[in-house]
């Protein structure tokens, strides 16, 4: 069994220990939300104040050119690369995770008429993350198309001859299950259909190879565990075999070819700088890179892979004392235990039923209590018993910054809410808007 000290030895023999420096963490809280809204990086606040105050407000119009604002997009992606298996300017940092989805969903279904236009479905999963499910719902609506949702084992006897476009969450955002990017990717190829895949839980949390797995679209998202800030712009990637293919729908001035030229027909850029839109958000783009910066800052410390042997490490060590210190409180768990199948996430249940006065789960309160402790977590709604999916318990860890110690102390507020019937009160049973 790990203790206190044993987790405090991890710590001070941890090589990636020095990155917690380049983040500011308010006192007082372990922040196990990473993958919801990252941290803020220490350089952040002095590099959107310098953007905002010299080359906004002093340098003016001229910082297009002289801070060279205008290929920033195609700079963060190129810095982002490396990060999830792509090569050099094949990604953007643009938009949100919704609006590229958007984009190359598009131009996936475009492929996929001109090469196989009797296939009229599109294949997720049931629980992928909402915004994926809406996007792909109303395309199919625009073109005629048909969604079918699957649970993950059923996503490869649904490759069949009418699919064109399987699209899939690298890492599901309730249950950190994550797929095997490469196999699928094969099993839909094999079947003649395209794949994109959404790294929004993936990206800076798991080794993600994007040209290994030899995938055709992705997007994913900057404000998790790339620390870009709220509402950071998201990422695109689109295989270099398909980039020039199709416009994107979105063919706005930015992925012209030749935007200040102002002619009158649309021409696209070539390669990933067409997935661009309009007029970038510099400032986001910004306090993005200092999310990115600290990626690189891992480097030299042994890069993604020391960071996912660190957060394997984390939340098999969550999962060891969740079991072993807070049992008899009916906590389920619902991330996979075998590491080739878990992110960088640990997902506890509690069944319908055991919340207060035997209303609901008690999830949503047992959150609520962690959080007024200052262990910040979050909820996230099962289905209220009409199917399979429980409510929720989600703790992030990104190594980046979190320790052993802070996952013992974090088990040990979880253990007190738990068995001083904390969470019954009255106060963490109110919901809240945002969850
Ligand atoms: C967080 C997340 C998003 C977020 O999309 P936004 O456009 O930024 O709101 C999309 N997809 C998945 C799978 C996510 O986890």
């Amino acid at each position: 069994m790990t203790t206190l000290q044993d987790c405090r030895a991890l710590d001070a023999q941890d090589p990636l220990a020095p990155l917690r420096a380049h983040f500011d963490l308010p006192p007082g809280v372990i922040y196990l939300d990473g993958n919801s809204l990252g941290v803020l990086p220490q350089a952040t606040a002095a590099r959107v104040a310098d953007v905002v105050t010299r080359e906004w407000g002093t340098d003016l119009i001229r910082s297009w050119n002289t801070a060279s604002w205008f290929d920033l997009p195609q700079r963060l992606g190129n810095q982002l690369a490396p990060f999830i298996g792509a090569g050099a300017d094949e990604v953007v940092c643009t938009d949100s995770t919704s609006i590229n989805l958007y984009k190359v969903l598009s131009a996936a279904l475009n492929i996929a008429r001109e090469e196989s236009p009797g296939r009229r479905r599109v294949v997720s999963e049931r629980s992928n993350f909402p915004t994926d499910l809406y996007i792909a719902e109303g395309l199919c609506k625009e073109r005629g198309l048909e969604l079918v949702l699957v649970e993950p084992e059923e996503i490869t006897a649904s490759l069949t001859g009418e699919v064109a476009v399987l699209m899939l969450t690298h890492v599901n955002y309730r249950t950190g299950a994550m797929h095997d990017m490469a196999a699928l990717t094969a099993a839909a190829h094999a079947a003649g259909i395209l794949t994109v895949w959404d790294l929004a839980h993936s990206a800076g949390a798991v080794p993600v190879d994007l040209q290994g797995a030899d995938a055709d679209f992705s997007i994913g998202c900057g404000y998790k565990y790339l620390n870009g800030g709220p509402g950071a712009p998201a990422f695109v990637w689109v295989h270099p075999r398909h980039a020039d293919r199709f416009w994107q729908p979105l063919s706005g001035w930015w992925g012209h070819a030749a935007p200040f030229q102002f002619t009158p027909g649309y021409q696209p850029a070539p390669g990933i700088t067409r997935y661009l839109c309009g007029t970038q958000p510099i400032i986001s783009l910004s306090a993005l890179q200092c999310g990115l910066d600290v990626f690189d800052a891992a480097q030299p410390l042994g890069g993604m892979a020391a960071l996912r042997a660190k957060s394997l490490a984390l939340t098999d060590l969550f999962i060891q004392l969740v079991q072993a210190r807070c049992g008899g409180h009916g906590l389920g768990l619902a991330t996979p235990r075998e590491h080739a199948r878990r992110g960088s996430q640990v997902c506890l249940t509690r069944d319908e039923g055991q919340g207060l006065h035997g209303q609901g789960s008690g999830a949503y309160a047992i959150v609520q209590a962690l959080i007024a402790r200052g262990v910040i977590g979050d909820f996230r709604k099962g289905d209220g018993g009409q199917g399979p999916h429980k409510d929720i318990l989600r703790f992030g860890f990104t190594p980046l910054y979190i320790g052993f110690e802070d996952v013992w102390n974090a088990v040990e507020h979880l253990r007190q809410v738990l068995d001083g019937a904390e969470w019954q009160r009255a106060e963490f049973n109110q919901i809240n808007a945002v969850t």
